[in-house]
């Protein structure tokens, strides 16, 4: 094979090489793209929650309410609990007996393509061993009623030594929304 050849198939290579970073840092990068489990917009700034029926206890409610307050210090949103849930509250609380998960999202009535009207958070008491359980998992699921996807730098991981939203989450949050 000549020396040109090889050269040109080093470019050739290159180039693949670059397209697959590129595509790769695409695609590792996804905000409010759904699916409706995870990473919808939320329909504005002001987020509201309430508890669902079954969602009792100072433990587990104590740790949504530190991921609410979470979000309202680490970025523009602003919360707001109210004590009786209507249509329109953005996360309303649940909790899980689903023994595979530590909590799940899910969006259910959208506003426009891609934002979210109303939503249900559920956390399982079962599998949530400490507070930082709770606290994480809330982080978590809170983090995708605002658009998050999973990452592995914040609450957006499973480590319940990640409370709080990487400064590029707080970015799509602040400036995507
Ligand atoms: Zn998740």
């Amino acid at each position: 094979m000549s020396r040109s050849r090889i050269m040109s198939m080093r470019i050739v290579l290159a180039g693949a090489l670059l397209f697959v970073l590129a595509t790769s840092i695409a695609s590792g990068d996804p905000y409010a793209e759904g699916p409706k489990e995870s990473g919808w917009k939320p329909d504005n700034g002001l987020h509201v929650y309430c508890w669902g029926n079954d969602f009792d206890g100072d433990a587990i409610r104590n740790g949504v309410d530190y991921a609410f307050n979470n979000l309202e210090d680490e970025t523009s949103m602003t919360k707001n609990k109210i004590p009786d849930c209507q249509s329109t509250t953005d996360v309303i609380w649940h909790t899980s007996n689903d023994n595979s998960i530590d909590g799940s999202y899910i969006c259910q009535n959208f506003a426009g393509a891609s934002r979210c009207e109303q939503a249900v958070a559920r956390i399982n008491p079962a599998n949530m061993g400490s507070q930082d359980d709770r606290k994480q998992t809330a982080c978590h699921e809170t983090g995708h009623s605002v658009g998050l996807t999973h990452a592995a730098d914040d609450c957006l991981s499973g480590n319940s030594s990640e409370q709080h939203y990487s400064s590029h989450h707080e970015g799509h949050i602040n400036n995507d929304r």
